[in-house]
């Protein structure tokens, strides 16, 4: 996941708030789209999942103002002699099932292909991703133990929720719990999130649908000629919380583990939540990464860090609002 570590915003016209500047009209620039998943989970806190019907109506909307396609395929376009104005990239994070089941037919059925970025030690994990468990354990139970005492990494944490907790509590325990365990080692968030689910009454596992792919449909992605895979660490590791030296390991195992699994090569990375630094980026760089995307909101164009590369985040928006959302964007990377 991604999209909570950056500031919180929700629109494209609020890209001006960040600093945007006016590009020169007709200057090639490269849109990159995040999103993480086509589904309709029950809860969804962090605006990460696209209905299958808004999907399809964004491609089609995509598909009149200009090419879509992958990172890589994009900054290829970019550097063409003749460039075109602008490029949108599509990039899907974490390696959700519902990227082979729901987002790839769409994507087939439109002609438009995909970076899909991977956590390579999360692919075939029984369970759902981490923070979906807290997710399910904060927001659809309703009813909760009034405190929650957890001991993590050699500390006691204590949360107060109170009796009948409204949703905006809900919101800051999940905030609050969640940037704790983002510290962790993967070992120690696991066994968290399990005291976590038991203390809410709740499986971990959650249902299949809400998975990682396992490696059979990792690959099945990767060969359907539609995806790129590209490396998100191996354990969706925050890299500016741990040690230098392993968070350069995560980098590159990550990217070795998704090139022997997909015998293709993974040229292309993501910050996990988005957090990176000069260490960071320079093991990106020397694992043999070309570029690395962030999940700050922005465009990309000839100047841009390539290993800095900005990203609008999609929401469940139906047709008529993700057109308003991107021909406002549209017009300001014109300089319109
Ligand atoms: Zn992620």
């Amino acid at each position: 996941m991604n999209a909570i570590a950056e500031p919180a915003w929700s629109g494209l016209r609020r890209l001006a708030r960040f600093g945007m500047r006016r590009r020169a009209a007709a200057a090639p620039c490269g849109v990159v789209l995040m999103y993480h998943r086509i589904a309709e989970p029950a809860s969804d806190p962090w605006d990460l999942a696209v209905s299958p019907r808004n999907f399809a109506d964004q491609l089609a909307v995509l598909a009149r103002f200009g090419p879509v396609g992958t990172l890589a395929g994009m900054r290829a376009a970019l550097d063409r002699p003749a460039p075109p104005r602008r490029f949108f990239a599509l990039t899907f994070d974490d390696g959700y099932r519902d990227n082979l089941v729901a987002a790839l037919p769409a994507l087939t059925r439109a002609g438009v292909r995909a970076t899909v970025f991977v956590a390579s030690g999360l692919t075939g994990s029984d369970r759902e991703f981490w923070w979906d468990t807290l997710a399910r354990a904060m927001l659809e139970c309703p009813t909760l133990p009034g405190h929650l005492h957890l001991r993590l990494g050699g500390g006691r944490h204590d949360w107060r929720l109170g009796p009948a907790p409204g949703r905006a509590r809900r919101m800051r325990l999940i905030a609050s719990v969640r940037s704790e365990l983002m510290r962790l080692e993967p070992a120690a968030i696991e066994a968290a999130i399990s005291e976590i689910a038991a203390w809410a009454g709740i499986e971990r596992a959650g249902a299949a649908a809400n998975h990682p792919m396992d490696l059979a449909e990792m690959q099945a992605l990767a060969a359907s000629g539609q995806i790129e895979i590209g490396g998100h660490t191996h354990s969706h590791a925050a890299l500016t919380l741990i040690a230098p030296e392993a968070a350069a390991a995560e980098i590159a195992r990550g990217r070795a583990a998704l090139r022997d699994r997909t015998g293709q090569p993974v040229t292309s990375f993501a910050y996990p939540y988005g957090l990176h630094d000069g260490h960071g980026l320079a093991a990106v760089r020397a694992a043999g990464f070309d570029c690395a995307c962030t999940v700050r909101p922005g465009i990309a164009d000839a100047a841009s860090d390539p290993f800095r590369i900005p990203r609008i985040q999609v929401k469940d928006w139906p047709a008529e609002r993700f057109e308003r959302e991107i021909a406002s964007f549209a017009g300001r990377a014109d300089g319109t």
